[in-house]
């Protein structure tokens, strides 16, 4: 199987480079953040906290995530229904980040992706697949931008969505939620020696594909 992992920090461009690359390779792509903003949607519903461990970890078991649709318009289900548009509500990016950092989450997702990347040729981004989920993908990639470009890229992207927020409050959260992923105990954001580092901060989303590209072709 063609496992290609791509990690970075929020608003880098992980998931719009990988669709392309899931596109023009025909195969699979698996956005894990999504999976974490899942979690993070169901434990909000249940009005549990998302830093509580303790009460988050029974949850897991009633949650059920699936897929409909392509590699290039994927919906997520949560127990059947399509909370695509919901999980990407600015409050759950921070829910996410603060979810994803018990264990017993990461350990209850990291399952599901392994085994789809097992059985797929895929494109996955995240934040731990070159250091955990992955180690052994054939190719790695870290991919970045200075937060100031990647917190104006997030204020494009939310304002597409109808979601309007001040340049500074986004920036602000980049940078305390790149902290937040960094810093965990487990599995946190890092790029592993044997990752090939891009700073996409001057490169348009069709240089830094091709660029990826030449190392698979
Ligand atoms: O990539 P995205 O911004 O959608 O991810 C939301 C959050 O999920 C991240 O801030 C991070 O805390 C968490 N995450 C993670 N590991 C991954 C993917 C996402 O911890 N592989």
């Amino acid at each position: 199987m063609i496992n290609i992992a791509i990690d970075g920090p929020s608003g880098a461009g992980k998931s719009t480079i990988s669709k392309i690359l899931a596109k023009k390779l025909n195969i699979t792509y698996l956005d894990t953040g999504a999976m974490y903003r899942t979690v993070a949607l169901y434990v909000l519903r249940k009005g549990v906290s998302v830093n509580d461990a303790e009460a988050v970890e029974p949850l897991l078991k009633e949650i059920n995530i699936s897929y409909t649709g392509d590699a290039l318009d994927k919906h997520i289900h949560l127990n059947g229904e399509d909370v695509s548009s919901l999980i990407r509500e600015h409050h759950i990016s921070k829910a996410a980040s603060d979810v994803s950092k018990i264990p017993a989450v990461r350990l209850f997702l990291v399952d599901m992706q392994r085994k789809i990347a097992r059985e797929n040729d895929v494109v996955l981004d995240g934040r731990d697949i070159t250091s955990y989920v992955l180690p052994d993908a054939k190719y790695k990639f870290f991919l970045t931008a200075t937060s100031e470009e990647r917190a104006l890229r997030r204020c494009k992207e939310l304002k597409e969505k109808g979601q309007v927020f001040e340049y500074d409050q986004i920036l602000k959260d980049i940078i305390d939620r790149d902290e937040n992923d960094s810093k965990r105990a487990f599995a946190p954001l890092v790029k592993t020696p044997d990752s090939i580092e891009i700073d996409s901060t001057k490169m348009t989303i069709d240089e830094v594909a091709d660029y990826i590209l030449s190392f698979i072709k």
